[in-house]
């Protein structure tokens, strides 16, 4: 029998990267989200349609590049742990899955029930026997990239390694280099200087380090004695007589913020400031830093029944604010994760890392298909639709009921499949790929392609007995 054509896949052609740097990336998603018409959340009241109105901010050009075959989303002090061994004959190359963590795997610190379960599925508990790579792209945070997969390893009964994760500030590490002092907000006691600091940032100053270089700076809020101690003496350290010879050069809010009040007033402090000096007053009011925010989610879904005001809530505050002690001036911020495309992007870059160094897929093309499994509407399935509209790979985009979103309500962005849980949305995506290309499980277990004799008798309703020919399914 002569070798068979396999069955029909979808032409891919590698991604365009553009971009040598997340910097740059950031960009240009921007740029193509704005072309598509596509805004961020509360954008038309409150910002003006360019990338920004500080003069600093505009600057985002990068000085550093991140290769296309980027390293995992690891700090320099937390290497990545890497291969295991290949197992390239019973996993999946040509569809891949992402997920969103709160309100999908995880609520309220506790493992959603069905996502045990849809780790196992994907882990190759399934019919066909084959296993589906999957990474995690969360905008939350506050923590050591490798502390939160050793935390999701064991609420999903699983090993999460670092290259299979991205969160919120994740790609705030390409920033280092570019700026000196930059104040970081957010996040449980020091953990978030500690994080920026492994990602190579030099001088990271504090909400906590300026409440101990003045304790007027918010009125009602006092240090605790532990809190006293680990902030930072920043005269002494910077070599400074006053606050106002130190110059904040970007304020990075990591994780949410533990203290709006105090936090608030800092970050409006510094967005106000003569060029970032502390303690100074501009008189124009478009000379501050730039301000990033590791994502831009008003809510998220916790352990309250309710979902809880998160990071993006916040931002508008500060942006409210500002204009309203300004006299009308706008502040334009920034925010990476989802539903930023670059934040895709970068996803993107890290899905073919993992499928090559944990499933040995060494290929150059990305998978032709990506299940997003999300369940917010204003960031997983908006990032995951406006990536698929501009990618070459198919991001499917697949809404849940176990978080944010409210069942019985209309999403404010549809997804492509609405399920309950994530067990059936990994299902859906499983079936749906062994639907399209007639794949199915040999005598020996592997997962296999039909032949197209196979492929149409299948077709055909008839159940034929298959064998392997050079690694396809053929009749019997
Ligand atoms: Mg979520």
């Amino acid at each position: 029998m002569s070798l068979s054509i396999p069955p029909q896949r979808p032409s891919m052609c590698p991604r365009q990267m553009s971009s040598s740097s997340f910097a740059d990336a950031f960009d240009d998603a921007r740029r193509k989200l704005d072309a598509m018409g596509v805004h961020e959340p509360g954008e038309d009241e409150v910002l003006s349609p360019s990338l920004s109105s500080s003069s600093s901010a505009t600057d985002v050009s990068a000085t550093y590049s991140v290769p296309a075959e980027s390293p995992s989303p690891l700090s320099p002090a937390t290497p990545t742990t890497v291969p295991i061994t290949p197992m390239v004959e019973d996993v999946a190359d040509n569809f891949a899955f992402a997920f969103d963590i709160d309100g999908v795997l995880i609520r309220g610190g506790r493992p959603i029930p069905e996502a045990v379960e849809a780790m196992k599925v994907l882990n190759g508990e399934n019919e066909w026997g084959v296993k589906v790579p999957y990474i995690f792209l969360t905008n939350g945070g506050g923590k050591f990239e490798t502390e939160r997969c050793r935390d999701l390893s064991q609420q999903l009964e699983i090993d999460v390694s670092p290259g299979q994760f991205i969160c919120g500030h994740t790609p705030m590490r390409e920033f280092a280099d570019r700026y000196g002092t930059v104040l970081v907000v957010g996040g449980e006691g020091e953990k978030c200087r500690d994080v920026a600091e492994s990602y190579g940032f030099r001088d990271v100053v504090t909400p906590g380090d300026i409440l101990k270089a003045n304790a007027h700076t918010a009125p009602f809020r006092k240090l605790t004695e532990t809190e006293h101690a680990n902030s930072r003496d920043l005269l002494a350290r910077h070599g400074a007589e006053k606050l106002s010879d130190i110059v904040i050069e970007a304020i990075f809010v990591f994780a949410d913020s533990r203290d709006w009040a105090s936090d608030l007033q800092i970050i409006l402090d510094i967005a106000q400031s003569k060029g970032g000096r502390l303690e100074t007053r501009s008189e124009t009011f478009d000379e501050g830093p730039p301000i990033y925010f590791s994502h831009n989610d008003v809510l998220w879904s916790a352990a309250h029944e309710h979902a809880r005001l998160g990071m993006g809530a916040l931002r508008r505050i500060v942006e409210t604010v500002f204009e309203d002690t300004t006299g009308g001036k706008k502040l334009k911020t920034h925010a990476f994760g989802k539903p930023q495309v670059s934040t895709f992007e970068f996803a993107t870059r890290l899905l073919q890392q993992w499928r090559a160094t944990q499933h040995g897929l060494r290929q150059t093309k990305p998978p032709a298909t990506v299940y997003f499994v999300g369940d917010t509407p204003e960031s997983d399935i908006r990032g995951t639709n406006a990536m698929d509209a501009i990618s070459e790979n198919e991001w499917y985009s697949i809404l849940v009921k176990t978080g944010v979103y409210q069942p019985g309500t209309e999403p404010k962005y549809k997804p492509r499949k609405l399920v309950d849980t994530v067990l059936d949305a990994v299902n859906h995506g499983i079936r749906r790929e062994m639907s399209r290309w007639g794949s199915r499980k040999e005598p020996g277990g592997r997962m296999l392609p039909l032949d197209d004799a196979a492929l149409k008798a299948v077709g055909e309703g008839r159940t034929p007995e298959f064998e392997v020919q050079d690694n396809f399914l053929t009749m019997a």
